[in-house]
């Protein structure tokens, strides 16, 4: 929300040229990042409260210029997202992370889940499912190792298909996350509509809950309507042991933030699982 504000703002200042070029350059470079091999991907651990066990990581991109340098993916997402080349950036990353991940394993031996970010724009492609299956099979990976991750923004383009894709999916035994739950509005009826399997509750409540009665209100409200509904909750953002204690008092089932571990990339996060006995 600050950084739509930020934006509006500027589009009434004598910086609008700035901010228009900015973004110029965002969309030249992006066409060829892809082909120059610019982008990679880092993991994020999750961690299961129950067992207190890494269990997955979810998948972020990140995308380096020699004239950018790093470039925050809240940046070039909606950018890739408005000229299409988010479909071909999204095969990238699944296709990478499945490669990263085909023999990972936790150090009790369990192979890890990976969770990867959807864009509405990749799902609303009638090929989406295919291709994705294309992928798992040219991987040799199962199905129900992935969680899929998408925003309310999916659901909200009110397309037939959309809801006919997520089932497709589900069957095939992927998991569905909502990302970001709490942040837009009748989340909890899209809980209801979609074979939604785990919800991830926004840093921004995490962020308070230790000290806004409001956040904690709501961070327990919604876990434990999450738990009558069957669905896992996966809590995104803990930066300290104050807010995991927290979480874990409540019911939790997963937790992922900084306190735990910062994004890492592949070599990062084997050395992790190595350091926990695993490999
Ligand atoms: P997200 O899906 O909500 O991902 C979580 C973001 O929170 C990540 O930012 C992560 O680095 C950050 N984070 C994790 N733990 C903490 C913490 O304890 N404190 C704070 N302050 N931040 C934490 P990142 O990597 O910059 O990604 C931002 C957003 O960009 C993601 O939000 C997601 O919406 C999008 N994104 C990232 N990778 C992809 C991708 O491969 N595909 C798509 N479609 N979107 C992506
Ligand atoms: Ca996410
Ligand atoms: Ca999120
Ligand atoms: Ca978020």
């Amino acid at each position: 929300a600050k950084e739509g504000g930020k934006d509006s703002y500027r589009l009434f200042t004598s910086e609008m040229n700035d901010s228009v070029q900015r973004r110029l350059r965002l969309e030249y470079h992006l066409v060829w990042a892809l082909s120059r091999g610019e982008f990679s991907v880092v993991y994020q651990p999750l961690y299961d409260l129950k067992t207190n066990r890494i269990s997955g990581a979810e998948a972020l991109l990140r995308w380096n210029n020699d004239e950018l340098g790093a470039v925050p993916p809240s940046e070039f997402i909606p950018i890739a997202e408005q000229s299409n080349l988010i479909y071909e950036i999204g095969k990238f990353v699944l296709d990478t992370a499945m490669n990263d991940f085909s023999e990972l394993k936790n150090r009790e031996g369990d192979l890890l889940h990976l969770a990867v970010n959807i864009s509405p724009q990749q799902v609303r492609q009638s090929h989406f499912v295919e291709d994705f299956m294309a992928t798992l099979e040219k991987q040799g990976f199962a199905p129900n190792r992935l969680e899929l991750e998408v925003t309310e923004g999916l659901l909200l383009s009110n397309q037939p298909n959309v809801k006919e894709m997520l089932h497709k999916l589900h069957d095939l035994g992927t998991e569905l996350s909502m990302d970001d739950f709490g942040t837009g509005y009748s989340s909890l009826s899209y809980l209801l509509q979609f074979p939604f399997d785990a919800l991830k509750i926004d840093r921004e409540f995490v962020d308070g809950i230790t000290d806004v009665e409001l956040n904690e209100a709501l961070a327990t409200a919604v876990i434990s309507m999450a738990q009558g509904l069957k669905i896992k909750t996966v809590a995104e953002g803990v930066e300290t042991e104050e807010q995991l204690e927290m979480l874990k008092s409540k019911g939790c089932d997963l937790a992922q933030g900084y306190y735990l571990s910062r994004p890492l990339d592949i070599d990062g996060l084997k050395t992790l699982l190595g350091e926990m006995g695993g490999e």
